[in-house]
C-alpha cells in the first residue's frame, strides 16, 4: 500500500543568490514524494490546472508516484514566488495563487481509504480534515503546515491537528501558532492538542524532536553546496515518514520506538540535505539510497563524542 499524501503540486518560481527559475515543479505533495520515493510506495491526492505540464507528472511517475490520485481543473495550477537572501533559513515569499486550491474537493477511492499511512502536506486545513476525515485505516498520520495557514486559517489548523500523530513545522512557525518562545514549551503547548511528535525544523541547524518521552536534537547534513532550499522541510518528511513506514513493514507496534523514530529523522535530514542542493527536486532525483545511507553515517560521525 504505501503512503498517502495530499499537498500542492505546484509551479514556482525560485530566485536564491545562486540562480533564478521560473514555472519549475513546486508544492509540498511534490517535494515529499521524490523523497519519501526511496523507501515507500507514494501516492499523491492534490490538484492542478490544465496550464500544468505533463513532462511534471512523467517525471514523477519515473520516480514510480502515484500520479493517478492528483485531479486536473479548469483554473489555474497553485503557484508560488519566493525568494532567498544568503541566509537561506528563511523563505520570503512574493507570491501566492490559490488557483486550482479554492474549489478542491478531494473525494477518495475506496483503494486510497485504505492506506496505512497519511502524509497531510502544506495545504489549505480545510482540506488536510476532509482528506483524513475518508480514512479508514490508519496507523500513522503526519501532518505539515505553514505562516500563510497559520494566519489566514488557525482555527481549522488546530482542529485538523488533533487528528495527527505528528507534527512538522519550521521553529518560526511552531512559536507563532503556540504564542510561546521556547520551542520545548511550544512543542508541548501542541502536544496537548494531539500530536505525539513534534518535529521543529531549524533549517541548517538541523530539527528538534519532542515526544512525551524523549528530546533528541539532531543536526543537519552541513553540506557545502546549498542553491535553493525550498522544500527542504518536506523533503525532510519525506524522508522521515517513509524510514517509518519501511519499519512499520517489519513491527506495526515499534514505530513510536525511540530508537526508530531517531532513526527516522536522521534519514529525513540527510534525504533533505540533497534536496537543497539544486534547485526544485533535481537534487533528489540525481541521488541513490546508497548516498542517503552514507550521509546518515556522516551525521553520526559528526555529531557523535565519547561521554565525559
Ligand atoms: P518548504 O520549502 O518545504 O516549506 O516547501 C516549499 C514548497 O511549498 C514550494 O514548492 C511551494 O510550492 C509550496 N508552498 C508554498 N506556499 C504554500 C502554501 N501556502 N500552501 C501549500 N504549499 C505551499
Amino acid at each position: 500500500m504505501g503512503i498517502l499524501v495530499a499537498g500542492t503540486v505546484a509551479l514556482d518560481d525560485v530566485k536564491t543568490p545562486f540562480g533564478k527559475r521560473e514555472k519549475i515543479l513546486g508544492g509540498s505533495a511534490s517535494h515529499f514524494s521524490m523523497a519519501a520515493s526511496f523507501l515507500a510506495p507514494v501516492q499523491i491526492v492534490s490538484v492542478i490546472g490544465n496550464d500544468f505540464p505533463k513532462a511534471h507528472l512523467d517525471y514523477l511517475a519515473a520516480k514510480k508516484i502515484d500520479t493517478s490520485g492528483i485531479e486536473v481543473s479548469e483554473e489555474k495550477t497553485f503557484h508560488w514566488k519566493g525568494h532567498y537572501e544568503y541566509d537561506m533559513n528563511v523563505a520570503h515569499t512574493d507570491e501566492t495563487i490559490l488557483g486550482v486550491l479554492t474549489k478542491f474537493n478531494p473525494n477518495l477511492k475506496e483503494a486510497q481509504k485504505n492506506f496505512p499511512f497519511l502524509f497531510l502536506a502544506n495545504i489549505d486545513p480545510e482540506i488536510q480534515m476532509k482528506v483524513v476525515n475518508q480514512m479508514t485505516n490508519l496507523s500513522f498520520v503526519g501532518l505539515d503546515s505553514m505562516n500563510f495557514w497559520i494566519e489566514s486559517k488557525q482555527k481549522s489548523l488546530w482542529d485538523v491537528l488533533k487528528k495527527a500523530d505528528a507534527l512538522f513545522l519550521n521553529d518560526a512557525e511552531i512559536r507563532e501558532l503556540a504564542q510561546e518562545a521556547s520551542l520545548i514549551k511550544a512543542a508541548k503547548i501542541v502536544q496537548k492538542n494531539g500530536p505525539k511528535i513534534v518535529l521543529v525544523k531549524k533549517g541548517e541547524h538541523g530539527v528538534l524532536t519532542v515526544t512525551k518521552d524523549f528530546v533528541f536534537v539532531a543536526a543537519a547534513y552541513p553540506t557545502e553546496e546549498v542553491k535553493d532550499p525550498t522544500g527542504a522541510g518536506d523533503s525532510f518528511a519525506g524522508g522521515f515518514t517513509s524510514y517509518l513506514y519501511s519499519q512499520y513493514l517489519q513491527n506495526k507496534d515499534n514505530i513510536y520506538s525511540m530508537p526508530v523514530i531517531k532513526k527516522a529523522v536522521i534519514w529525513g535530514a540527510a534525504a533533505a540535505s540533497f534536496c537543497v542542493e539544486e534547485f526544485t527536486t533535481e537534487g533528489l532525483e540525481k541521488t541513490s539510497i546508497e548516498q542517503i545511507k552514507e550521509r546518515c553515517h556522516d551525521i553520526h560521525e559528526f555529531t557523535s563524542f565519547e561521554k565525559h
